[in-house]
């Protein structure tokens, strides 16, 4: 038994994505055979068609309680960021919409802001607390007469910290009265791990991405509250509501449907496992190296299973303890994978959590995911512990040889 969890590598990068569900699976397959017409024909390929889209659109509404006509289909979550924040900003003149963006958000809506700055838009950067929630104060004095679209993620890729979405927007509609200020929450990370109900959330755009809750890769979603108004990016044959032209990725959606519906089935005990699991990876690691610590405050209200870990005295190593868990069939993160390219650039959601540029480098992001076992944490452990010997061994040596040298000068 043993052997076999040693040739078997573990997965704990679920922030990053998800592996594909069997039943998601399953339940695409024959939208590659044989349901393979196009949702806009008028005949019978066509009809079936567009009945499974029909029905993946209800899957996901009900996932958040929102209409299937309140459900955008797009191609990704990066795809709904865009729609959400150009759609809006580009109804207006630059000097008629202002835009507030947290500065923990993901590069999706990042990117896009500074992108809209550059064309002229003004912006403001909320700025958060070190527990990673959202600066009120700083909300209440950045609303303008000319705010049009407020963005702030529902809970972080890094930290998984859960941003207090339905009271931050009860103090927008306070200062903001008749003033209609849109307000966009990208839902990415903490769709299907925690229930999100967009009556109680009372956000008007929301984003969502299939890959990571156990669905296909290249498909996701923009919840558009009735009424709410916004100018494509992509025009055409005027499908989704004119929002979104192209013919449907019907696979892609069928499988999106069917992830979500799986996601609402069993959010509670995913949530309990999670729970679980994630207790046990904690106390083991503290445990095993008292310089542990976890980023953000402990009691921080997080995503169940989603941890991003400092250790003292090893900040600025995080791709080394990542490299030599990696050796030992284990993946984890030391960021999130859009920034894999830049290694060595610091967190910008640490930085602004205010942790140093050091610290900020120096992060293990571990998330659990719905088919981790205690084994796996068991085994997880185990290898952290080597892990921790082994840059232990390499840090004496290399001080050593640096004390050394020191000496000989
Ligand atoms: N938003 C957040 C918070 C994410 O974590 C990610 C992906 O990591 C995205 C947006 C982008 O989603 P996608 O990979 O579907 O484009």
């Amino acid at each position: 038994m043993e052997e076999a969890i040693e040739a078997k590598r573990i997965y704990l990068d679920h922030a990053a994505t998800t592996p594909l569900d069997v039943r998601v699976r399953e339940h695409m397959l024959p939208f590659l055979t044989e349901n393979w017409g196009n949702p806009s024909s008028l005949y019978q390929e066509g009809v079936e068609a567009k009945s499974a889209v029909m029905t993946a659109r209800k899957q996901v509404a009900n996932l958040i309680n929102a209409s299937p006509e309140e459900i955008i289909f797009t191609s990704s979550g990066t795809e709904s960021d865009n729609l959400a924040l150009l759609g809006v900003a580009r109804r207006y003149s630059p000097a008629d919409c202002h835009l507030i963006i947290s500065a923990i958000e993901h590069p999706a809506v990042f990117e896009c802001a500074k992108r809209l700055f550059q064309e002229g838009y003004p912006l403001s950067v909320l700025p958060v607390e070190k527990t990673g929630i959202i600066n009120l104060g700083e909300l209440k004095n950045s609303i303008r007469p000319n705010t049009r679209i407020i963005s702030m993620m529902l809970a972080n890729n890094i930290t998984g910290i859960i941003q207090p979405l339905a009271e931050l927007r009860q103090i927008i509609r306070q200062i903001a009265g008749e003033q209609n200020i849109l307000i966009h929450t990208d839902a990415v990370q903490a769709l299907g791990k925690i229930p999100i109900d967009i009556k109680i959330l009372d956000v008007d755009l929301l984003s969502i991405s299939a890959h990571k809750i156990y669905g296909p890769k290249g498909v996701g979603a923009l919840y558009c509250k009735k009424g709410t108004k916004l100018l494509p990016m992509i025009y055409g044959g005027g499908q989704e509501r004119g929002l979104r032209s192209s013919t449907e990725n019907l696979l892609g959606i069928v499988g999106l449907g069917k992830a979500a519906a799986i996601a609402q089935e069993e959010m509670e005990s995913t949530q309990l496992k999670l729970k679980q699991l994630g207790g046990k990876l904690i106390s083991g690691m503290e445990l095993l190296c008292s310089d542990v610590y976890l980023i953000g405050e402990k009691h921080c209200p997080r995503l169940p299973g989603h941890f991003a870990i400092g250790i003292s005295g090893y900040e600025g190593q995080s791709i080394h303890l990542l490299l030599e868990m990696n050796a030992q069939g284990i993946a984890v993160s030391s960021g999130s994978a859009c920034s894999s390219q830049q290694q060595d650039t610091p967190s910008h959601v640490l930085l602004a959590m205010g942790y140093n540029v050091y610290e900020s480098k120096g992060m293990l992001r571990i998330t659990l995911g719905r088919f981790n076992t205690e084994e796996e944490i068991d085994h997880f452990l185990a290898s952290f512990k080597k892990t921790l010997l082994t840059l232990r061994s390499i840090n004496t040596r290399n001080n050593t040889r640096n004390n050394t040298r020191n000496n000989n000068y």
